[in-house]
């Protein structure tokens, strides 16, 4: 069974993308250039990303968190964003802007 694994930035309204920026709002940053870099090289040399792998390569705290890591199942599940309307977190659905910076 073959998986993918994307790895996705959270911009400042809370949405995730894997490209360059934001597509729904155009953000982007220095930090996600840096950690595009970091993951172009993990593919050059065939490895898994992992968030404790992409902190080796010098990869800033702050931009490890606004990093997450996704394996799809099945190649037909990736997306390049994802603009979530809510999350339940400890029991309370809330929409992004309405949690801690965590989620923006
Ligand atoms: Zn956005």
């Amino acid at each position: 069974m073959s998986s993918t694994t994307r790895v996705y930035c959270c911009c400042n309204s809370g949405h995730y993308f894997s490209g360059a920026s934001c597509p729904y709002d155009g953000w982007s940053s220095p930090a996600w250039r840096e950690l595009t870099a970091a993951i172009a090289y993990r593919d050059k040399e065939g490895k898994k990303l992992a968030i404790a792998e992409l902190s080796m390569l010098r990869v800033s705290r702050a931009t490890l968190s606004r990093t997450s890591i996704v394996s799809f199942g099945r190649d037909a599940s990736v997306f390049e964003a994802l603009a979530p309307a809510t999350y339940v977190v400890m029991g309370e659905t809330k929409p992004p802007l309405k949690l801690g910076p965590g989620f923006k």
